[in-house]
């Protein structure tokens, strides 16, 4: 297994430790970003943005069905956006453990970052990522 995009997600090794995004925070202004740039999107100062941990929870604002999956993805899958309390609002995917119908998600709802394989398949399921799951339901899904 390895992390597709380390420079993105710290997933730590010490017991209890959760994983996080790892995002921009721009000195001056504080518009946080992700992902990381060089210029702040607000007050486009360059070379002024410090990394900082992101992204352990979540609010879901907006969700998806898909029925087409992508050549190494599978179908029906989710495909989410999640509002970060830091800032910013990232696509993401919804972890195992759920099924892919209506009802299970509804926009609001408290989501947490869980990291797993990008996807169930052999061209994907060495790679890992983050993704997001509803943060009161209990899943089968890596923390
Ligand atoms: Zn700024």
């Amino acid at each position: 297994m390895k992390i597709l995009n380390p420079d993105n997600l710290r997933v730590p090794t010490e017991p209890g430790a959760t994983p996080c995004l790892l995002g921009n925070r721009c000195r001056d202004c504080g518009c946080v970003v992700f992902p990381k740039m060089p210029v702040c999107p607000s007050c486009h100062k360059n070379g002024n943005m410090e990394e900082i941990e992101i992204g352990r929870t979540g609010k879901l604002y907006s969700h998806t069905i898909s029925y087409f999956a992508p050549k190494g993805f599978t179908a029906p899958a989710f495909q989410i956006f999640v509002d970060l309390p830091e800032g910013p609002r990232i696509f993401s995917l919804v972890g195992a453990g759920f099924p892919v119908e209506r009802g299970v998600l509804e926009d609001g709802m408290e989501m947490r970052l869980v990291v797993e394989p990008l996807a169930d398949t052999a061209e994907h399921k060495e790679e890992l990522t983050y993704k997001y799951v509803p943060a009161g339901k209990a899943n089968g899904a890596r923390a």
